[in-house]
């Protein structure tokens, strides 16, 4: 199920100096800006999912159910992409996991922050590493720093909430967390609705756990050219995930494919259709490899669900396989590879997508 061949070498950036202050303009109306335009409508079902999360890190789902749920809903290649952890995509890839019809490409997530560039989402970056190599030592104990300074601040915003009234048990969170497993605020949101104090993950991410709320406390961790540099030393392929403003802030993103950057996020759950046809031109233009994914965690949604309300082309995949250098296992992804067009693949619904979607935060 795992994707075949071993990474290869790449050059890795070996300077890992924080990233230097631009004068950037402030669009931080457009980056809280809310997706109202016209909503993308798939063509057919993806077949196609690069950005997902289980609970090894903040999603839901055991790794197990993510794969089956995305192999039920037509999904031929699956990344799942936990935050700064390969445990899920480690249990996936040990030997004896029953077989599906699935690639499953390691990846893995990195909340860089971004500290003195100006205007971003809570000050923050997200770097996708696609084609990871998992048993990259050296990349793990990156992660375990990583994952440790992801403790802390989970410590540091429980003792916040107890101070503003409200407490929550995170006992629970932490007797079921694997070895490995890394902590986030939405396993907080779960228990601030689990203790009465939210009516809603949704709600809580927004009204107490973000940037400028009561309960927000700073991140720690590596800036966007470290995250680059050891995702590219590790064999994959750096990407910047859902960075709406790409397209108005394109020498940013320049800037980062300086350091190594090699993908865009340009197919995302919650772009509206203008917004994936900007992001595409930024990629084309700096040739970034588009890629595309639902950043499912699943809470008050099914994987079913989210699957319906995005659209990532074949061609996403094939060219980041191109870009990792390995081949796209026929087996596992014929339809593109050996089954010629889409029209030939059997019954291909024209779904629009439906209302319903997750927080829209990313986390
Ligand atoms: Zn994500
Ligand atoms: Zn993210």
């Amino acid at each position: 199920m795992c994707a075949d061949g071993r990474p290869r070498a790449s050059s890795a950036a070996s300077d890992l100096s924080p990233m230097r202050t631009e004068p950037a303009p402030r669009f931080r109306d457009r980056a809280a800006r809310r997706m109202t335009g016209r909503a993308v409508v798939p063509p057919y079902p993806s077949r196609v999912d690069l950005h997902t999360h289980s609970r090894r890190s903040d999603g839901v789902l055991e790794p197990r159910e993510l794969v089956s749920a995305a192999a039920a809903a037509g999904v031929r290649v699956l990344a799942l992409a936990d935050h700064d952890t390969l445990a899920g995509v480690r249990e996936l890839c040990a030997a004896g996991s029953p077989d599906l019809p699935l690639t499953l490409l390691p990846g893995v997530e990195i909340n860089s922050v971004a500290a003195g560039i100006d205007g971003l989402w809570e000050g923050e970056l997200h770097i996708l590493g696609l084609g990871i190599d998992p048993d990259d030592e050296t990349f793990e104990s990156v992660l375990d720093r990583q994952r440790r300074l992801r403790e802390t601040r989970f410590a540091m915003i429980v003792e916040r909430l107890r101070n503003l009234g409200m407490p929550v048990d995170p006992s629970a969170a932490a007797s079921t967390a694997e070895a490995g497993s890394s902590l986030g605020r939405p396993q907080i949101a779960r228990m601030l609705v689990q203790a009465g104090h939210a009516e809603s993950v949704d709600a809580a991410m927004k009204e107490v756990l973000a940037r400028g709320k009561p309960g927000y406390v700073a991140r720690q961790g590596i800036g966007p050219q470290a995250a680059i540099a050891a995702i590219r030393g590790a064999g994959g392929l750096p990407v910047l995930a859902h960075f709406a403003d790409a397209p108005t802030r394109r020498d940013l993103v320049a800037e980062l494919v300086g350091f190594g950057l090699g993908g865009l996020e340009v197919h995302y759950r919650h772009f509206d259709a203008d917004t994936v046809a900007d992001m595409a031109t930024v990629a084309a233009s700096l040739r970034l490899v588009s890629t595309g994914g639902s950043d499912y965690h699943g809470d008050g949604e099914s994987y079913a669900e989210a699957h319906a309300t995005i659209f990532v082309p074949d061609q996403d995949a094939t060219s980041l396989f191109e870009a990792l250098d390995r081949p796209l296992a026929a087996s596992t992804f014929s339809p593109i590879s050996t089954l010629g067009p889409i029209s030939t693949l059997g019954p291909i619904s024209t779904a629009a997508p439906t209302a319903k979607s997750g927080s829209g935060v990313p986390s």
